[in-house]
């Protein structure tokens, strides 16, 4: 990113945080003819968006926080290959966020957030032909659909229930008996005994090129981008007010907080709580994985998701809840070999990378997105959980509608910030 001379300068729009999100946002909002500054520490996409599992996961609608995941959690927890772990250190940390989260699996919560996701997932495709049809990165979107295979006989019976809900949202499903799923992916061994597909589902083979295209496309705009850190943020009249780790300040008379993860902080500062954490997760890289998938893969009982991509085949997955600052656990990524063998014979870990993410997720499974209540300066794009990359194009259309007054295509009122004050 180029440095610029910022000191105590006033910019127009800016936006906080280059993730798929904050990007996709300032690329939105420079389209419709506004001079944006997209502010990161770091360069473009290297916070979460850099190693997610490249699902345009449409069909997610129904919210983590629901019945099946709190009655599973004891389960899960005394699994130690299982996609669920919690540092005991962080436990009391974390406590009223699973509280809330315990709260919003309640039946009728779990409806309302099912229709609002839906309401996300139904056009994120379309916003994205839009998004990388205009930046020409139409080859960034991959469109095959997505299976889930099940290894269990009766899997496709416990299933049930959920695929009837996310059919009655919608979400366009077909069951598949195991040759069948086998024929759509040969590579798959004999464990798989059946399945579902997912046809208006995508995947991007480069969710991090994905990332720095986009913002190469922002700056070739004339998109201002700023590599520095965000360390206080203060409301002044008119404006605002940014403080940056070099010391320099600039005044934003309109401001996007898109800070993932990172979003909690920033809100607090300009008078909003939000009970923001971050669900860490893993992947592990197969660049010589030795068999080949044409679309993402998830795996039902061992819930991780296989993903072909340029450099190879990433196998991602798990929840651990550890907070912002604990070293990773690597042996989560490891973990997902040791599952994936049980789909893949003879698949390769020669040279595999891990890496560790931080979803930001509030615990109802919705995003922060709008504008700030009683502070029409300020807007929010954080908290997309497991679906930043899904709903990111979809989030800056809806944001920028409201920052230019006009009534975004959905109601943004249940994605509020105000739901938490
Ligand atoms: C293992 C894994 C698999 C996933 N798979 C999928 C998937 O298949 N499909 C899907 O839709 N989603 C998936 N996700 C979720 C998705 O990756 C996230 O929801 C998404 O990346 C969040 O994007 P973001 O832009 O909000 O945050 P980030 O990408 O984390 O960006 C936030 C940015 O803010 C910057 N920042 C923070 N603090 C400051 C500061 N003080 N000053 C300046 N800059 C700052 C950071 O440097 C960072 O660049 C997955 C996540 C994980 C971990």
């Amino acid at each position: 990113m180029q440095e610029a001379n910022v000191l105590n300068e006033i910019r127009p729009m800016v936006v906080i945080g280059a993730g798929i999100v904050g990007v996709a946002v300032a690329e939105q909002l420079q389209y419709r003819g506004h001079k944006v500054t997209l502010i990161d520490r770091e360069s473009p996409g290297r916070g979460c968006s850099y190693g997610n599992a490249g699902h345009f996961a449409t069909d997610v609608v129904l919210p983590l926080a629901n019945m099946k995941t709190i009655l599973s959690v004891p389960k899960l927890l005394m699994d130690p290959l299982g996609p669920l772990s919690i540092r005991w250190s962080y436990f009391h940390k974390a406590l009223p966020w699973l509280m809330r989260f315990a709260m919003a699996a309640a039946p009728g919560n779990v409806e309302r957030s099912c229709q609002h996701l839906r309401a996300l997932n139904g056009r994120s495709i379309e916003s994205y032909d839009r998004l990388l049809g205009r930046t020409g990165l139409t080859d960034l979107m991959t469109k095959r659909g997505a299976l889930t295979v099940y290894e269990r006989p009766d899997s496709a019976h416990r299933n049930q229930s959920t695929v009837d809900l996310l059919k009655g949202y919608g979400v366009e499903i077909q069951s598949l008996a195991a040759d069948e799923i086998r024929a759509l992916e040969p590579a798959l061994g004999p464990a798989v005994a059946g399945g579902l597909y997912f046809p208006r589902t995508a995947h991007t083979t480069n969710p991090y090129r994905l990332v720095t295209c986009l913002a190469q496309s922002f700056m070739c705009g004339g998109g201002e981008t700023l590599r520095d850190e965000v360390v206080g943020l203060e409301n002044a009249s008119g404006s605002v007010d940014i403080r940056l780790s070099s010391g320099k300040k600039i005044s934003a008379q309109r401001l996007v907080i898109a800070t993932g993860s990172w979003s909690k902080k920033f809100a607090q500062q300009l008078g909003y709580r939000v009970p923001l954490d971050t669900e860490r997760g893993y992947h592990l890289m197969l660049p010589n994985a030795g068999c080949e998938l044409t679309r993402p893969l998830v795996s039902f009982e061992r819930s991780f998701v296989m993903t072909p991509m340029e450099e190879g085949l990433r196998l991602a997955g798990t929840v651990e809840l550890a907070g912002l600052e604990a070293e990773p656990n690597y042996a989560r990524a490891d973990i997902l070999f040791k599952h994936a063998q049980s789909l893949l014979p003879g698949i390769e870990n020669r040279g595999a990378t891990r890496w560790m993410g931080f979803r930001p997720s509030l615990p109802d499974s919705l995003p922060v997105l709008g504008i700030a209540p009683e502070n029409p300066r300020l807007a929010f794009a954080f908290g997309h959980q497991h679906l930043g990359l899904t709903q990111a194009a979809i989030t800056a259309e809806l944001v920028a509608d409201q920052l230019e007054g006009k009534a975004p295509e959905i109601d943004l009122s249940p994605f509020s910030i105000k739901r938490f004050q």
